[in-house]
């Protein structure tokens, strides 16, 4: 396989600009990341800061109604509520011991950007958030955290004002300040080698959840894992020690937008076609010529017209399923899981839980393990619009 690259997917579609910052970052992967003292410090962090390692839950009620065996990877216990923190305090660390102080990030529903405000003031750095000027005004409660943990906003004015732009534009400061920052992307995507970087922080998603499986069901392993996908760092966390696991099922859950035909969604994997964004080769939803469409889903962490490239690869060399859900469905399992089991789940790994719940004729008798990536809180506000 070429270098950065999984199969025909990934890259480094840059500036050359961009170059020497990535190939600093390259070698402080090899050198830093698999050091003691990173490791060492990761680990503790993790689990003194974040709660590591999250539990594992049976849903015993929804389990009897669906007529499955459901589990769930609690990356909702977290502390700041979801996994997107495994990676913006890994990729914190590694930049300090680079000694670089200031995170650049870009976001869109602002959890990437909390999260990485977060890492920034427990490692004393300093974060810089690049947001789309009309997220900003959307989604302001995120805003107003960044802006409480020392997080200085950019409100980006280009383009459609929202994350397409801001990650743009991020990129574009991350070419005039490289010397003292690091840009911390928030998902596994992008040029190399964030798509692999993302991947090994998140890893422990699936470390934890395979042990603690076998650890309650005799040894064995579940018969499906399942995650939502936006740009697939929590989906991949979660795929990632069951890929040589040929029984194990992979299933990746895409947003179908309301589901109409010809509606907006997020579901390049789905629908879309192979094109070039953000540095990488994936699957977009695009036009025939390669105008960039765009996205929709009720949930904002799955807003994306792109995805991670080894997420194109698992679909096409078809180790992975990937389906979609739409708003309704989404939004049906935000109250069973609620209902039932007192789990509030974000709207992201609502379109997880759905697949369980739509797809329970099929999956009789069956365990599945879902990935629960955030917890639901934030997403009462558009709840309350909706019901
Ligand atoms: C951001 C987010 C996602 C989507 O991001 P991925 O990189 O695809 O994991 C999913 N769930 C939650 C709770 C999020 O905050």
């Amino acid at each position: 396989m070429k270098k950065g690259y999984f199969g025909d997917f990934g890259g480094q579609f840059i500036p050359e600009l961009l170059m020497p910052p990535l190939i600093e970052l390259e070698k402080a992967m090899e050198t830093i990341l698999p050091s003691e003292e990173f490791q060492t410090r990761f680990i503790d962090m993790l689990k003194e800061n974040v709660g590591r390692p999250s539990a594992m839950t049976h849903c015993a009620n929804l389990s009897k109604d669906l007529g499955l065996d459901l589990w769930l990877k609690r990356e909702d216990l977290n502390h700041s509520g979801a996994h997107k923190i495994n990676n913006t305090l890994g990729q914190g660390l590694l930049a300090k011991m680079m000694g670089k102080n200031v995170l650049l990030a870009e976001t869109g529903a602002g959890m990437h950007g909390v999260a990485t405000a977060v890492a920034a003031a427990m490692l004393d750095m300093k974060a810089i958030i690049y947001m789309g000027a009309t997220d900003v005004v959307r989604q302001a409660p995120n805003v107003n955290r960044m802006r409480l943990m020392g997080a200085e906003i950019v409100a980006v004015e280009s383009g459609t004002k929202t994350l397409k732009d801001a990650i743009n534009e991020a990129l574009r400061r991350w070419l005039s300040d490289q010397e003292t920052t690091h840009y911390c992307f928030g998902t596994a995507a992008g040029p190399h080698p964030f798509p692999t970087l993302v991947r090994q922080f998140q890893q422990i998603i699936s470390q934890e959840a395979r042990q603690q499986f076998m650890d309650r069901n005799n040894g064995s392993l579940p018969d499906a894992v399942v995650a939502c996908v936006g740009g697939g760092s929590n989906a991949i966390g979660m795929f990632h020690h069951f890929i040589p696991d040929a029984s194990v099922r992979i299933i990746g859950v895409e947003a179908a937008g309301t589901g109409e035909p010809g509606c907006d969604n997020s579901a390049p994997l789905s629908i879309g076609s192979d094109g070039i964004l953000h540095g990488m080769k994936t699957k977009l939803l695009q036009t025939e010529t390669g105008q960039i469409l765009p996205s929709h889903s009720i949930a904002p962490g799955l807003d994306y017209p792109g995805v991670g490239p080894e997420h194109a690869h698992l679909h096409d060399s078809g180790r992975g399923e990937y389906v979609t859900i739409n708003d309704a469905q989404a939004i049906n399992a935000f109250k069973v899981l609620s209902q039932r089991e007192g789990i509030i789940p974000a709207l992201e790994s609502s379109h997880a839980v759905a697949y369980a719940i739509e797809n329970k004729k099929m999956l009789q008798g069956k365990s599945v393990l879902v990935c629960l990536s955030g917890r639901g809180d934030k997403d009462l506000g558009i709840l309350d619009e909706i019901l």
